[in-house]
């Protein structure tokens, strides 16, 4: 009953204002250096990019504008980001976890020998103290953090302590140092899907409709930091 009336009034509170927001929607990493190797040795860029136009569909859904950042994996530096991203109301960049080398352990798959690590499975919220809008940012990632969790999406705990608590019940963390949060001018989010390292998390997150589900629910979010921030 209160899921409903939360997406009821979602949607509602969108219809009205929807008209002027936009998100720069970032896939993380790039072709060419494609970030963490998931368990079955596959790219994280590769992860981000399939996520990113069911983002863009949710949000888009919502009557929320985006303005895809590296789609095509070629963008020239991290700070190239959020210079693509100016004028808009919302950087939202997309990635996929892995987790520190002491964690992992190497297996076989396929004839490869990998390394994975089954022992954290969930997804963070990542946003900056440096960032000018650092209040807006850390409110528009809990909005998404609820909205995941509210879709019983399971948040990780390990980015804690080494990233202090922004907001520990929707698992958002301060992140300061990340480039693309603290050079963008507007609010700005990281968002980290899951573990690709956790074998099973991996297979997971490359589900079609589980990720259209985590698109939803990201969507949700945004709409309602959206709305809340342009009042
Ligand atoms: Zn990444």
């Amino acid at each position: 009953m209160m899921k409903l009336r939360i997406v009821a009034l979602t949607f509602l509170l969108t219809a009205i204002t929807a008209d002027a927001a936009e998100v720069a929607l970032d896939v993380g990493h790039t072709l060419a250096d494609p970030g963490a190797i998931s368990a079955r040795g596959r790219g994280e860029y590769h992860f981000n990019r399939a996520l990113a136009p069911l983002v863009q569909a949710a949000l888009e859904a919502r009557g929320i504008a985006v303005r895809p950042i590296n789609y095509d994996g070629r963008i020239g530096s991290l700070a190239a980001r959020p210079d693509a991203a100016r004028g808009a109301d919302l950087f939202l960049s997309l990635h996929h976890d892995s987790l520190p080398a002491h964690e992992q352990e190497t297996w076989e798959w396929k004839g490869q020998r990998l390394s994975f690590s089954d022992r954290y499975a969930g997804h963070s919220l990542h946003v900056s103290r440096r960032n000018p809008e650092a209040a807006t940012s850390a409110a528009c990632a809990s909005a998404i953090g609820a909205a995941m969790q509210m879709a019983d999406f399971v948040p990780t705990r390990h980015h804690y302590p080494r990233h202090p608590w922004a907001d520990e019940a929707n698992a958002v963390h301060w992140h300061d140092n990340l480039v693309v949060l603290h050079r963008s001018t507007m609010p700005a989010v990281l968002f980290e899907a899951g573990v690709i390292k956790h074998r099973g998390e991996e297979l997971l997150l490359a589900d079609p409709e589980r990720m259209a589900r985590m698109a939803d629910a990201i969507a949700t979010g945004v709409a309602a930091c959206l709305y809340a921030t342009q009042r």
